[in-house]
C-alpha cells in the first residue's frame, strides 16, 4: 500500500464562547484547523486533523500546520502508511521538529492501518479498554461564584472530571481552591490548571495556603525547571502539560520525579507514535495520564480516546472533548459524542469517523505521487 496523494483543509473552528487562560493572558475566539485526508493505491483513505489552541498558547502554529505538510509531502508520498514508524522517521528527517505539524499525518496513518487490519486504532496499538473515558470539563471562571455556577453546569450533563483553570491572582486562586473543594463530590476528579500562570513564588504560596486540601496543580510553572524549583519546596501533586512535549522531557520528568500525572495533548506531542511512548514512560514510573487532544473537532477527540483507551482503566484519570466548545460540527454528529460526560471508543476500524468533505470547503494544497 502506497500514499498516493495529500489533500489539505483548512478550517476555522469558532469557539461557543471566549476563553481564557493564564488569569486572562491569553483569549481565544477562533481555533485554526489543519485536516489532511490521505489516499492510498489501494482505495483506503485516512484522515487526520492538527488544531493548535490558537497560536499564542504553545509553540504551534495553525499555518504552520500546512506549511510543514508542503514541506515533508514528497518524502511521504509513495511510503506505506501502515508503516507509523517509516512514516514518523520521514517527517522526522525531513522537518526536525516541528512535532504540531507531524501530528495530523500520523493520525491519518493510524487512520488507514486501522481499516486495513479491521481494527479500532486502540485494538491496533495492542488493546483498547471500553470503559467509558470521564471527559474533564474546563473552567475558565474567574470569580468563586462563576466558578461555582460552571462547575454545576458541567455537573448537570454528567461530568465528574474537572479542569479548573487558575493563575494569576493568588487570593483570588486560593479563594477559588476552597470553595471548589467544599463543594466537591467524593468520586469527582479535580484538577487545578494554573496553564503556567504563575512565578515560583505565587505557586508556592498558593500550595502552602492549601495545602490541607491535598489538591492536584497543572502545569504551576513555566518550563520544567520551575517546576523541578516548585517541587523542591513543595510536596504538592502536580500534572505536566504544556512542558510535557518531547520524549526526552518525559523521561525527565519521570527519573526526576517532577510530576504524579502527565497531561499529553497529542497534537503537540506529534501524534500518537510519539504520545504513545510517553504513555509507557508513564505506566513504568507510576505517572497517571490525563489525555486530550490540543483543541479542534471530533477527530482529534476520537484519536485522544484511542490512545487513553490503551491505558489501564485505573492509570487513565479523563479525556476532554472540545468538540463541545466549537459551534462548526464537521462530521455531522458522527463519532464520539458526549454521552452523560464520558466518551465510548466505537468499534468501527480506524480512527472511526471522517468529516464531511462539504464542511471542509476547498483544499488549500494536493500533493501527490508523479
Ligand atoms: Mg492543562
Amino acid at each position: 500500500m502506497r500514499i498516493t496523494r495529500i489533500t489539505v483543509y483548512h478550517v476555522d473552528l469558532p469557539l461557543e464562547h471566549p476563553y481564557w487562560l493564564s488569569g486572562g493572558r491569553l483569549k481565544f475566539e477562533t481555533l485554526d484547523a489543519t485536516f489532511v485526508k490521505l489516499e492510498t493505491d489501494e482505495g483506503v483513505t485516512g484522515w487526520g486533523e492538527g488544531t493548535p489552541w490558537g497560536h499564542t498558547y504553545v509553540p504551534a502554529h495553525g499555518p504552520g500546520i500546512r506549511a510543514g505538510i508542503e514541506t515533508m509531502a514528497p518524502f511521504l508520498l509513495g511510503l506505506d502508511p501502515r508503516r507509523v514508524l517509516d512514516v514518523e522517521r520521514a517527517m522526522d528527517m525531513a522537518l526536525p521538529g516541528h512535532l504540531y505539524a507531524k501530528s495530523p499525518i500520523d493520525m491519518a496513518c493510524w487512520d488507514i492501518a486501522g481499516q486495513a487490519a479491521g481494527l479500532p486504532i486502540a485494538d491496533l496499538m495492542g488493546g483498547g479498554s471500553r470503559t467509558p473515558r470521564p471527559i474533564a470539563s474546563s473552567v475558565g471562571a474567574k470569580t468563586v461564584d462563576e466558578t461555582r455556577a460552571v462547575m454545576d453546569r458541567y455537573r448537570q450533563r454528567g461530568y465528574i472530571a474537572h479542569s479548573v483553570k487558575i493563575g494569576g491572582d493568588v487570593a483570588r486562586d486560593i479563594a477559588r481552591i476552597r470553595d471548589v473543594e467544599a463543594n466537591r463530590a467524593p468520586h469527582e476528579i479535580i484538577l487545578y490548571d494554573v496553564n503556567r500562570g504563575w512565578t515560583r513564588q505565587q505557586a508556592l504560596s498558593v500550595m502552602q495556603a492549601t495545602e490541607d486540601l491535598c489538591v492536584m496543580f497543572e502545569q504551576p510553572g513555566e518550563t520544567l525547571d520551575d517546576i523541578a524549583a516548585i517541587r523542591a519546596k513543595h510536596a504538592a501533586p502536580v500534572s505536566v502539560d504544556e512542558a510535557l512535549v518531547t520524549l526526552q522531557d518525559a523521561t525527565r520528568i519521570a527519573r526526576d520525579g517532577l510530576a504524579e500525572v502527565f497531561g499529553i495533548k497529542l497534537n503537540r506531542v506529534g501524534g500518537l507514535t510519539k504520545a504513545a511512548r510517553m504513555r509507557d514512560i508513564a505506566l513504568a514510573h507510576g505517572i497517571d495520564m490525563f489525555i486530550m487532544a490540543t483543541g479542534g473537532s471530533v477527530l482529534a477527540d476520537t484519536e485522544a480516546l484511542h490512545l487513553a483507551a490503551t491505558i489501564p482503566d485505573a492509570n487513565c484519570k479523563a479525556v476532554w472533548a472540545c468538540q463541545d466548545m466549537i459551534t462548526v460540527d464537521i462530521a455531522g454528529g458522527r463519532g464520539p459524542r458526549n454521552i452523560d460526560g464520558h466518551l465510548h471508543l466505537s468499534e468501527t476500524p480506524g480512527l472511526g469517523v471522517h468529516p464531511d468533505e462539504d464542511a471542509l470547503g476547498s483544499p488549500v494544497a494536493v500533493y501527490e505521487a508523479r
